[in-house]
């Protein structure tokens, strides 16, 4: 298992195999400050090495993207 890098709210990390580059899974709410709702997103993906992110409403939909950052991170993204 991959050690939780320090960071609030952080409860995966997962290396995503199509780019071999970590991303992390952050609960909003373990932030503290954040009291939105399921629906606005309180599940968020972040490419650790890019600093691209997407939120989801859902942990299950969250993890389900966690897996292809070259979906929603702007440099993990193939050149067109
Ligand atoms: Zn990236």
């Amino acid at each position: 298992m991959t050690a939780l890098p320090d960071i609030a709210g952080c409860v995966e990390a997962r290396t995503a195999r199509s780019t071999g580059l970590p991303v992390l899974l952050i609960d909003l709410r373990g932030e503290g400050a954040w009291a939105g709702t399921e629906e606005e997103g309180r599940w968020l993906t972040l490419c650790d090495t890019h600093g691209g992110l997407l939120q989801h409403s859902t942990r299950q939909d969250a993890r389900g993207w966690m897996a292809a950052p070259e979906d929603w991170c702007p440099e993990c993204m193939p050149a067109q």
